[in-house]
């Protein structure tokens, strides 16, 4: 039957049934999803509900605490141990519900976060979720891609693919698409085949799917792996940390409380089972689970900003960033250029007309050029066709697809009637395409009457050294230091207006000629530079300078001419006046150490290739920065891997920048960034209020059972209390905290250290003195009544237990802010009171519901008890809130 790379293009169209000028049919895509399945690799195997549910009650008091009531179930204590049965079972639903909330928004941001492919479907390229991919589907591969599937290349322009990630081999493969004879080949040899998942380093192919899913060779290999590891963030771990300390802490304190309560006489059982409930109340288990569920919650929200983040680590690192290095072209300006000017035969030429419409005309000195005007059909022409972008038109409306640069000259040359059908009278021989490093492209071309030449378009200053002529008006002549000069300060004069400028120049080539590219480039004459508009996005100005006063310094990283990033740079408003910008070929000359003791100054890097932004980026480190940057091409994975938090484009972005970075901007937009970081700052707040909420209850909690037994006095709380107080409190209302907005002033203080504990900031003294006061007056509580009834130690408890939760309903809100209740608005948060309500209702329910009062030990309470209540629950909030400790 012989393999795929034996196969040519015909037998591979009429095995898949497919033709490779059209595609598949949606007929047959879905057909074929039905009968192979989607395009993934299925690594793990997804744990059934049950065992995540069972999960929830492996934790070891838990086990203790189910035991006890198995032990006070045989001792006849029916109702507690149903009670308390029933209360560990609501625990473990809030456990795994929010276990469940973490997991399916982790789930969604995996496919946000998906690469695309570009398929042939019905003769129309469409852009669909790689996983979409079916056998037999044309492809579209280019540089900087994943290839979503195996594929039969049957189109190569120098397509070059590194095939590392399965063959261990670094260097790229150059792909053909003649089929190969030989048999039994592995996979580096099989040179017409690619491989899901390797990479494409250059030029670009088509390609027909042979292989999906689990049946690629990338399928084969994972499925010979274990499950990949889940990863755990910095915080988190921090977090786990901290819970052994808690534990440890709780656990001793719990068993202190124990060993007085049996020394004042109390029954060992009792003792026991009230240490087991206050063990499992006290240890806040749940931590780590609501940390994750606010980081995810957090991350949502982030994608309806815009921000897809990739790793939940990246969430932490975002409010520490102080930094943000950002590229100019598409990130800060709008991608959207028009050519407005045109220097020409040594004058300047005005071109009308805004954006992608097609009508504009050409103006030298505000008399209207036609094509007749010398050279300027030549020039679009060349524009025209050393070009990688096209146009669509789709009812009415053109866009550009490629690079919008190229298509800004599209646009040019079609406003004087050239448009690309000229294509067919011209043959591509070669091109070299464009990229950051080289900052120009070229192509080779041949005419109908089998005339060759060159035409090479870039940047200005690096074409300079290659143009031996140049046209005028009364056409070549050779290109001296006068005309060097007069190019010099055109493109100086046009770079001061904002623009990006594009030399244009070309050679005539014999048929012989070799086509080496260094060679090539060489003895061209100069045509003309192309003055294009793109204007800063509206909303940076403002986000830069909310960053300013959020102590981030904001940095523009540009390809573009020094002069083009200056008038940019000073449009929004970015720089101080002694602010520098900076070029990349002074980089290459400056060391390290140079760099790093300038680098707090400057404000621009222009004309800089993607290597220069590595160097960038360790020098700010160096300075103790942690830095965000920002990237689109292949070249600039490395400088995204080195940053603290890399940034890469959802629109314009390769799928390698992607996978590198750890922040998705899915409009491409400046302004998403500071969103982010307003979001990530916001979130570790939000932990900070809701851990300071869990663990001063804890502490009230614990205390009060402390201080009675030293005091020789009988449990104000019995088990189910305690059980119930850590449900109706600590669940609802500490996720409700977890989605607290941010306080007003998240943007107007400087970045958190990234050394910061959790307990920095008087957060633990806070925890400990409001945690202190809340069991002193739960206590006082308890013992105003019990001096009275001491016949009634019931009474006593309800009001005790009334306290309990009353004083950390009320410090709920305290946690909203640095300080106390009275620093914000406490409706704001509407989750928060809708937690706290329903807190209120479950406490009441169990001393006014009749049914329910024996169970938890509970009493009727008069008018004048909650008078007493309310006033000792306020004490701590008011206390602290006025001294503003
Ligand atoms: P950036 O993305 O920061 O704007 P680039 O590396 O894309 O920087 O561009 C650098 C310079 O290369 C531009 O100022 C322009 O002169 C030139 N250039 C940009 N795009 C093209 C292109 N498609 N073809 C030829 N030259 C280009
Ligand atoms: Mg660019």
């Amino acid at each position: 039957m012989g393999k795929w790379y034996q196969k040519d293009v015909k037998q591979v169209e009429e095995l898949l049934q497919v033709k490779v000028n059209k595609g598949l049919s949606e007929r047959q895509v879905t057909e074929r999803r039905k009968r192979f399945g989607s395009n993934i690799l299925q690594t793990e195997k997804k744990q059934s509900k049950w065992l995540l549910f069972l999960r929830q009650f492996q934790d070891f008091m838990v086990l203790i605490l189910l035991a006890a009531t198995l032990i006070a179930g045989m001792l006849g204590e029916f109702i507690d141990a149903i009670a308390i049965m029933v209360i560990v079972l609501l625990n473990g639903c809030i456990g795994f519900y929010q276990e469940q909330k973490a997991e399916k928004s982790m789930d969604k941001l995996k496919n946000l976060a998906a690469p695309i492919a570009n398929i042939l479907r019905e003769g129309e390229w469409e852009k669909r979720p790689s996983q979409e991919v079916v056998i037999g589907d044309v492809i579209k591969i280019n540089r900087g891609d994943r290839i979503p599937a195996d594929i039969r290349i049957i189109k190569s322009d120098s397509l070059e693919i590194e095939e590392s990630a399965l063959t261990g081999e670094s260097i790229p493969v150059l792909k053909q698409i003649l089929p190969i004879v030989e048999d039994g080949l592995d996979a580096p040899d099989q040179v017409n085949m690619g491989f899901k998942g390797t990479m494409v380093t250059r030029g670009s192919g088509i390609g027909i799917v042979v292989h999906t899913g689990m049946e690629t060779m990338m399928g084969k290999i994972a499925s010979l792996m274990a499950g990949t590891k889940k990863l755990v963030t910095p915080l988190e771990r921090k977090l786990a940390e901290l819970g052994k300390i808690l534990i440890f802490v709780a656990l001793s304190l719990t068993i202190l409380v124990v060993g007085v309560g049996i020394y004042q006489g109390h029954p060992v059982y009792h003792m026991f089972l009230a240490g087991v409930s206050l063990a499992v109340a006290a240890i806040p288990e749940g931590l780590p689970a609501i940390v994750t569920v606010a980081l995810s919650l957090g991350v949502q929200r982030m994608i309806r900003r815009k921000a897809i983040v990739r790793q939940l680590s990246a969430v932490e690192t975002l409010g520490t960033t102080s930094i943000i290095c950002s590229d100019k072209t598409g990130t800060m300006t709008e991608n959207k250029m028009t050519v407005k000017e045109i220097y020409l035969n040594g004058r300047y030429i005005q071109v009308s007309g805004d954006g992608y419409d097609m009508n504009g005309n050409f103006y030298l000195e505000n008399k209207k050029l036609d094509e007749k005007h010398p050279n300027l059909k030549s020039m679009l022409l060349y524009g025209m066709l050393c070009n990688h972008a096209s146009l669509t038109v789709k009812k009415g409306k053109y866009s550009v697809e490629g690079d919008p640069t190229d298509g800004a000259l599209l646009v040019a040359a079609r406003k004087l009637g050239l448009s690309h059908n000229y294509d067919q009278k011209f043959q591509i021989i070669q091109e070299i395409p464009f990229d950051s490093n080289r900052k120009r492209m070229s192509i080779v071309i041949e005419d109908e009457n089998q005339m060759r030449f060159l035409i090479t378009k870039g940047a200005p200053d690096v074409l300079l050294p290659r143009f031996s002529n140049h046209y005028t008006e009364n056409g070549r002549r050779p290109f001296d230091l006068l005309e060097k000069n007069k190019l010099e300060d055109a493109v100086n004069q046009m770079a001061d207006k904002a623009y990006r400028t594009i030399a244009i120049g070309m050679k005539p080539l014999s048929r012989t000629e070799s086509l080496e590219t260094t060679i090539l480039e060489k003895d061209l004459t100069f045509i003309g530079v192309y003055g294009i508009i793109d204007p800063p996005r509206k909303e940076v100005k403002q986000a830069i300078q909310d960053c300013k006063e959020a102590g981030i310094k904001t940095v523009m990283i540009t390809g573009d001419h020094v002069k083009t990033a200056a008038a940019i740079a000073n449009d929004l408003n970015m720089m101080p006046e002694d602010g520098l910008v900076i070029e990349g070929r002074e980089l290459n000359g400056m060391s390290s150490s140079d760099l790093t003791d300038i680098i707090e100054d400057v404000y621009v890097f222009a004309r800089v290739t993607p290597e220069h932004k590595l160097k960038i980026v360790e020098a700010f480190q160096e300075k103790g920065h942690i830095v965000a940057m920002t990237g689109d091409g292949v070249n600039d994975a490395p400088a995204i891997k080195a940053s603290d938090i890399g940034i890469s484009m959802g629109i314009t972005g390769t799928d390698v920048t992607k996978e590198a970075s750890s922040l998705i901007l899915m409009d491409d937009n400046f302004a998403t960034i500071k969103n982010a970081i307003q979001e990530g700052r916001n979130i570790y707040e939000n932990i900070r209020k809701f851990i300071r909420y869990l663990l001063s209850s804890n502490v009230g909690e614990i205390l009060v059972m402390l201080f009675a037994m030293l005091m020789a006095m009988p449990l104000p709380l019995v088990p189910v209390q305690i059980l119930w107080v850590n449900l109706v409190t600590d669940g609802l209302p500490a996720m409700a905290l977890g989605l607290d907005q941010p306080e007003e002033d998240v943007m107007k203080r400087p970045p958190r250290s990234p050394r910061e504990r959790i307990f920095s900031r008087g957060l633990g003294f806070k925890i400990i003195s409001r945690g202190f006061l809340i069991g002193v007056v739960t206590l006082i509580g308890f013992m105003v009544v019990y001096q009275n009834n001491e016949s009634n130690l019931e009474y006593a408890r309800t009001v005790a237990f009334t306290t309990l939760v009353m004083a950390q309903l009320i410090h709920v809100f305290d946690c909203r802010s640095e300080n106390s209740i009275f620093d914000r608005n406490p409706f704001e948060n509407i989750y928060l009171i809708i937690a706290v309500l329903s807190s209120l209702l479950l406490m009441l329910i169990t001393i006014y519901w009749e049914p329910l009062q024996p169970i938890f030990q509970t009493t009727y309470l008069s008018l004048y008890d909650w008078l007493l209540i309310i006033g000792l629950s306020a004490i701590p909030t008011v206390v602290f809130g006025l001294s503003k400790k």
